[in-house]
């Protein structure tokens, strides 16, 4: 069989050099919690894709689904020829979401494309411009997402100009603003955002309920439903972004029932297809119906073999019931990540959805540096970590929620030596 040493030459005269790789191991096949590349070795997988394979890697319904999908048939375009999945996807987003009002959902391939299309919806509806985001925010590489998201590198460096019309509000981020508590965090955006673009030009408030890219960011409680009061008092659409957050990582079907929120418009992709490029955006249904016929769609948007593995992922959430999976996940790690001794800000998250912040010791000055060598640590050791963050200094660990006890024990006793060392 091919080595990953030499897939790796040939991709380097091959593919795009800025398109990275965390590891260089080749993949050959990948189960539950692990992926095994094409040596031979096998991984333990703390990454999910990126919090894409909640339920597990060729998790068995999604593969069957899939499977009888493909023979039926690939691709009609659901704006040319219409078909069940496409509607039971949508009836699956409206049940699942938070929001007791009616609703109508529409489907995409990417996260970024479902953020595209909430923010097309909400400036449909109000008439109104301006898109306010928060410090820290991911919200996709397209061009509008690039200007929604903050950090410069790697996400948007040299790839302006970006679209306009874009403001940006400070986060709630307990760790690095004074212990602010909630509502005071919430009166901090709400003044900037007041002051310098005016509540009646606001379209849409945009926001993950827990930041991903960002650095696993979890907002001081009551800062979310203030913001949201904020949005609904000023006729501007409160959107959640749950493209990382959603299905049942954090414990809850989307993030934002944790703290009661019922936004106007949710976005979903990543968890959302079992593996297979879907996404979504769902809310009020005054909001989404306020879209002329033929204003949103996309040629692939909800492709028929995307919509099957989303049935069938969602099939599996509920019949291994994957929320109560993510807090046993969730609480598990946060035991095995106690008395890590100096250089450890915070452990934090929810559910499946967990993060170390690592910092200089004796303050809070980050330390990216040892991020990258734990992260390294963990990799040569067979787990495979990402980091996150504004500042570098986050390791994120998110499992796929049917990891066994035994591979998610293994994965923590590497990351517990890799942090010790
Ligand atoms: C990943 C992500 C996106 C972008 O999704 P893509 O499918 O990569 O386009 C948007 N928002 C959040 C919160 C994400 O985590």
């Amino acid at each position: 069989m091919t080595s990953s040493e030499d897939l790796h030459k040939r991709r380097l005269a091959a593919v795009a050099k800025g398109v990275g790789s965390v590891v260089n191991a080749y993949v050959d096949h990948a189960h539950n919690g692990t992926i095994t590349d094409v040596d031979g070795r096998e991984w333990i997988d703390f990454a999910s894709g990126i919090a894409v394979t909640n339920v597990g890697n060729a998790a068995p319904r999604v593969v069957e689904a899939v499977r009888a999908q493909v023979e039926r048939f690939t691709h009609t375009c659901f704006m040319v020829a219409p078909y069940e999945s496409y509607v039971a996807v949508c009836e699956q987003l409206i049940t699942l979401t938070p929001g007791s009002f009616e609703k109508r959902a529409a489907l995409f391939n990417s996260g970024a494309e479902a953020v595209e299309n909430a923010v097309k919806i909400a400036r449909h509806a109000t008439g109104r411009p301006a898109v306010v985001v928060f410090d820290h925010a991911y919200h996709g590489r397209t061009n509008l997402t690039m200007a929604l998201t903050a950090k410069n590198m790697p996400y948007k460096h040299r790839f302006g100009p970006f679209a306009p019309e874009v403001y940006r509000a400070p986060m709630s981020y307990p760790l690095r603003d004074g212990g602010l508590s909630g509502a005071e965090a919430a009166r901090r955006a709400i003044d900037v955002i007041e002051k310098q673009v005016g509540g009646p030009n606001v379209a849409a408030v945009l926001i993950e309920p827990i930041q991903g890219e960002g650095g696993f960011v979890v907002p001081a409680p009551g800062f979310l439903p203030a913001i949201a009061a904020w949005a609904k008092a000023n006729g501007a659409v409160f959107i959640a972004d749950e493209i990382q957050t959603g299905f049942a990582r954090t414990g809850q079907w989307f993030a934002s029932e944790h703290e009661a929120l019922e936004p106007d418009l949710i976005t979903t992709a990543k968890g959302m297809g079992g593996g297979l490029p879907i996404a979504g955006v769902v809310g009020r249904a005054e909001l989404m119906d306020a879209v002329h016929a033929g204003g949103l769609g996309g040629t692939y948007g909800g492709n028929p073999i995307a919509c099957a593995a989303a049935l069938a992922a969602i099939e599996t959430m509920r019949e291994l019931d994957l929320c109560s999976a993510a807090r046993k996940i969730g609480a598990t790690m946060e035991e095995a990540l106690t008395d890590l001794g100096e250089g450890i800000a915070e452990v934090r998250g929810r559910g499946a959805m967990i993060a170390i912040e690592l910092v200089l010791p004796g303050g809070i000055e980050p330390d990216a540096t040892r991020t990258a060598s734990v992260s390294k640590a963990c990799h040569d050791a067979g787990l495979l970590t990402l980091t996150c963050g504004t500042y570098g200094n986050v390791l994120r660990f998110l499992p796929p929620l049917v990891i066994s006890d035994s591979d998610l024990g293994r994965g923590l006793d590497i990351l517990r030596a890799a942090l010790r060392t």
